[in-house]
C-alpha cells in the first residue's frame, strides 16, 4: 500500500523533533552536550514518590487503577490552586477553572485543535518553542512572526502586522498570541511588566486570546516575580498553561489548563476525543505528594543547583566568548536555557558540523523558526552536565566557532 497517497492534508503536517535528531550524537562518552531540554534526574523526589505510589496504588486502587474524568483528580486541582495563589497571588479560581492534560504538549495541541485551521492566524515569537509550532502547524495555521527582543516580543512590530489584518478586513482570523512569559524556551527572555500589560492592551484592542505558557516560573534564580498575564488581563482574555514537568518530574505527564469556565469545557471535550481522561495514578500521586511536602521549599535545592550551574556557564561564556566581537547571550534569570548569538553571517546548523568533530553539542537556533530559516543563534542548557564539563564545553565551543568564523572568513 502506498502510505504516503492515504494520508490527509493534517497528517502531512506532522513532523519530528529535529533536535531528537541531533542530539543522538551526544551520547559518546566523551561528548559534552548543551543540547537537553531535559531537567537533572537527580532533582526527582524519587524516594518520596516512590513510598506515595506504594501506598495510593494499595489503598486508593478503586481511584488511582480506574479510569477516570477528563477533567482530572479534584484533590490535585485543590492544590495547583493553593500553589498559583501562594505563587502568584491568583485568587477566585474554582475546579471548573482548571483542567489536566498529558503535560503542557497535549494542551498545546487541544488549544490548536479549537482554534485553529487553514484560514487563521496565530501569533508566534521569533525565536519560538518547538513544541507550539509543532502541535499548531498540524492545524495548518497562518502565522504572524514577532521577533524577540530582550524585554518580550516587538509590540510595534505586532501591532503594525494587526493593522494590515484589520485594514484588509481579516483581522478576525488572528486567533491568539501565544507567550513563553518567563524564561522563554529557548530564548531566556522574561517578558517585562510594563509589555505584559502592553500586551493585554494590543490583545484587548483586536480582539484576541493571550496563550500564556509559563513552566519556568517557580525556576527564578534572581530577580523578582512577575505577575502573570493571566493576572493581569484575566481569565477572559488569557489562558494559563502550567505543568508539573521542571518542577517535579516530567515523567508524571501533568501539565493544567487554567482559564475562563467557557474555555475550560471546550479543552474538556477536545481531550476527550483525544484520550479519555488522563492516569488517576499520577494525579493521585502529585496530589498526596504535594499535600505531604511543600514544593515550594523542596525546590530550593534544585533552584541552588541550577543556579550555580548557570553561574558557571555564565563565567565561562565571560572568560571565551568576551573577546569576539558581535557575540551576544541572553542572561536568563531562570530557566534551564541561555541563548547564545554569534555574529550576522553565522549560521549555527551548518557550524554544527564543526561541533560534531570537536563533541560539542548544542541546538542550533534554525529549529526555533517558525519558517526554515539559517539562524545565527543556538540554545546552550546549563542544567545536566557537571560544573568542569561545562566549561571545558564552552571552551569547545570557542574552538568550534573560531574554525567555521575563519574558514567562512567571518571573523
Ligand atoms: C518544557 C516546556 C513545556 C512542557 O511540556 P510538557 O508537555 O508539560 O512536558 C511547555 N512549554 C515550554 C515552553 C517548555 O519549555
Amino acid at each position: 500500500m502506498n502510505l504516503e497517497e492515504k494520508i490527509s492534508k493534517y497528517g502531512r503536517n506532522m513532523s519530528s523533533s529535529i533536535i531528537r535528531e541531533i542530539l543522538k550524537y551526544a551520547a559518546d562518552e566523551d561528548a559534552i552536550s548543551f543540547g537537553g531540554g531535559v531537567p537533572d534526574p537527580e532533582t526527582f523526589p524519587r524516594k518520596e514518590l516512590a513510598e506515595i505510589a506504594r501506598e495510593i496504588v494499595l489503598n486508593e486502587y478503586h481511584y488511582t487503577l480506574q479510569y477516570s474524568t477528563t477533567e482530572g483528580d479534584p484533590l490535585l486541582k485543590r492544590q495547583i490552586i493553593k500553589l498559583l495563589e501562594r505563587m502568584y497571588g491568583l485568587t477566585g479560581l474554582d475546579e471548573d477553572n482548571l483542567v489536566f492534560t498529558m503535560g503542557s504538549q497535549q494542551a498545546l495541541d487541544l488549544i490548536g485543535k479549537i482554534f485553529l485551521d487553514d484560514e487563521s492566524y496565530c501569533v508566534l515569537d521569533d525565536p519560538a518553542y518547538l513544541g507550539a509550532i509543532n502541535a499548531f502547524k498540524q492545524y495548518l495555521a497562518n502565522f504572524i512572526v514577532v521577533p524577540l527582543q530582550k524585554d518580550g516580543m516587538d509590540l510595534d512590530f505586532l501591532e503594525k502586522k494587526l493593522k494590515e489584518l484589520a485594514d484588509r478586513g481579516e483581522i478576525k482570523k488572528v486567533k491568539f498570541i501565544y507567550v513563553v512569559s518567563n524564561f522563554h524556551n529557548p530564548a531566556g527572555v522574561t517578558t517585562s511588566l510594563e509589555k505584559r500589560k502592553a500586551l493585554v492592551e494590543v490583545a484587548e484592542k483586536y480582539d484576541l486570546f493571550i496563550v500564556e505558557d509559563d513552566p519556568y516560573g517557580a525556576l527564578r534564580y534572581e530577580g523578582e516575580t512577575i505577575d502573570p498575564i493571566f493576572k493581569i488581563g484575566g481569565p477572559e482574555r488569557v489562558v494559563l498553561l502550567n505543568t508539573f514537568s521542571k518542577v517535579l518530574s516530567p515523567g508524571l505527564r501533568i501539565g493544567v489548563v487554567i482559564g475562563d469556565k467557557a474555555l475550560i469545557r471546550k479543552v474538556v471535550q477536545a481531550k476527550q476525543s483525544a484520550d479519555l481522561c488522563s492516569p488517576a495514578i499520577t494525579h493521585r500521586l502529585a496530589a498526596r505528594y504535594l499535600e505531604r511536602y511543600d514544593l515550594l521549599e523542596q525546590l530550593k535545592p534544585t533552584i541552588e543547583l541550577y543556579r550555580r550551574k548557570r553561574k558557571v556557564m555564565l563565567e565561562a561564556l565571560e572568560e571565551y566568548f568576551s573577546d569576539i566581537p558581535g557575540v551576544e547571550w541572553v542572561k536568563a534569570e531562570g530557566g534551564l536555557f541561555i541563548w547564545l548569538s554569534l555574529p550576522k553571517g553565522f549560521d549555527t546548523w551548518e557550524m554544527f558540523e564543526y561541533a560534531k568533530r570537536k563533541k560539542i553539542f548544542y541546538v542550533p537556533g534554525r529549529v526555533f523558526k517558525v519558517y526554515d530559516e539559517p539562524s545565527p543563534s543556538m540554545r546552550l542548557s546549563f542544567c545536566l552536565p557537571p560544573d568542569e564539563k561545562i566549561v571545558e564545553g564552552v571552551k569547545r565551543l570557542r574552538e568550534v566557532v573560531l574554525a567555521y568564523g575563519t574558514e567562512k572568513s567571518l571573523i
